[in-house]
């Protein structure tokens, strides 16, 4: 397990250490077997490939790619593959435990997994991105498979980039295997909804919590850090319920307006000018500060490690819906509780992505394809029974959100480990 080349890259701390943390705590908290805990300590299978790519200038570049599966006692294994310079082994390690935790919590039958190619796709050709994408295919073929392992889209990659990966896995089989991956585009068997779906799952579980804090969607004041698929999409699904979006980041700035952004206007500017940076009639900010602005809901969509013990005491929030996986930290968790911030942890927060892929794979392997309203209607069936599942915790167990969201979805898990038994 230890990787010196990732630790020593590594500029913060381990993130997979951090998830073996949170797994420590609940394995006390719910009095875990201590066998079990020893088993979901490790990630069952991970791959380290290396991806020669012929770059439009000619010159070959060599790049790093990865695929964890942690855990597959429930089911194939399910998570998305992401594309960005800081991927590290560690990181994926951690993605990889923490969609086993959330697959699990909102009870669709899959085992966590994640990958993750070390790589800058916005400085790369569509060319150039395909053909990465079609060796990393390639490389790590043999994990993947309807009934094996399923990636999808997450930070940096798309619809295109899952078109891709289905078609090199159809093409080594010889026949279309649309059930290998999720995210894909409707017209190579992707489901309607998948695109909204993390977003829109967010939004349900933001609507569950104020119904229980007693406090009113419309009107309440949000910011979203992160304008990607999950960012963008929550932020316009909430100026929708009437919530007034006042601010919203991209990896390079964020913007501020106490009395509410257009959002139709700033996806618009987005779109054509490809940042946020020159929009105007804002207050500007770093993207990372913007955390810090005054609003009701609180929305991380970008990445991990972005509320910590430093600035987690300046969080005016009162609700924080992780829309990202781990944005924030075990003292940072601490510093929030204490402070009365209610928190929808990240494998609920976001688990309308994974939820809808689930759904995509069952239309896929069936043949057989649902409307909008049928999907976007189970969807909420299925964020808004989790979301019940875990306050119960809390309430019944006065453990905060995290840590119930954790027994919920470890608690799942070790219980098909002890049922299944360890083999031989
Ligand atoms: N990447 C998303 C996540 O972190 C979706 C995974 C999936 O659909 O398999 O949950």
């Amino acid at each position: 397990m230890e990787d010196k080349s990732q630790t020593q890259s590594q500029q913060e701390r381990s993130i997979y250490d951090m998830a073996v943390a949170q797994l420590n705590n609940v394995a006390k908290k719910m009095n875990l077997d201590p066998n079990v805990h020893e088993y979901l300590k490790y990630p069952k299978r991970e791959l380290t490939v290396s991806i020669p790519v012929k770059m439009d200038d000619g010159t070959l570049h060599v790049f790093i790619g990865y695929r964890v599966q942690h855990n597959m006692a429930l089911g194939p294994t399910k998570g998305g593959i992401r594309f960005h310079p800081k991927v590290t082994l560690d990181e994926v390690r951690a993605l990889a435990m923490w969609m086993s935790w959330k697959c699990s919590l909102v009870g669709i039958p899959y085992g966590g997994a994640k990958g993750g190619v070390i790589c800058d796709p916005k400085q790369m050709s569509k060319g150039e991105l395909e053909r990465m994408t079609r060796r990393f295919t390639s490389e790590i073929n043999f994990l993947l498979g309807p009934e094996r392992d399923i990636p999808a889209p997450d930070v940096y990659t798309d619809a295109q980039v899952m078109a891709w990966i289905m078609d090199t896995y159809s093409m080594d089989k010889g026949y279309s295997v649309t059930g290998v991956v999720t995210g894909k585009p409707i017209s190579v068997g992707g489901s309607q909804g998948r695109k909204e779906a993390t977003a829109r799952g967010v939004v349900y579980t933001v609507a569950e919590a104020c119904r229980h804090l007693k406090m009113n969607l419309k009107g309440s004041k949000a910011i979203i850090q992160g304008f990607g698929n999950a960012g963008s999409i929550a932020a316009k699904l909430l100026s929708e319920e009437g919530a007034i979006v006042v601010g919203v980041s991209d990896s390079r700035s964020g913007i501020y307006n106490e009395k509410g952004l257009n959002i139709e206007d700033v996806m618009a500017f987005k779109q054509e000018t490809g940042s946020l940076q020159n929009y105007t009639g804002v207050t500007k900010t770093d993207p990372r500060e913007i955390l810090e602005y005054p609003c009701d809901i609180l929305i991380p969509a970008a990445y991990e490690n972005q509320i910590d013990e430093t600035n987690a005491p300046k969080i005016k929030a009162k609700i924080i819906a992780e829309a990202a996986n781990g944005p924030t930290t075990p003292e940072a968790d601490a510093i929030l509780h204490d402070r009365g911030v209610f928190l929808i942890p990240d494998i609920l927060a976001n688990a309308g992505g994974v939820t809808v892929s689930y759904f995509e794979w069952v239309q896929d392997i069936q043949s057989l394809f649902w409307t909008e309203k049928e999907i976007n209607d189970k969807l909420k069936e299925v964020m808004t029974r989790a979301f019940a599942n875990v306050l119960k915790v809390h309430l019944d167990k006065k453990v905060d959100m995290r840590l119930a969201a954790y027994m919920v979805g470890v608690g799942r898990v070790a219980e098909a480990i002890t049922i299944r038994g360890i083999y031989p």
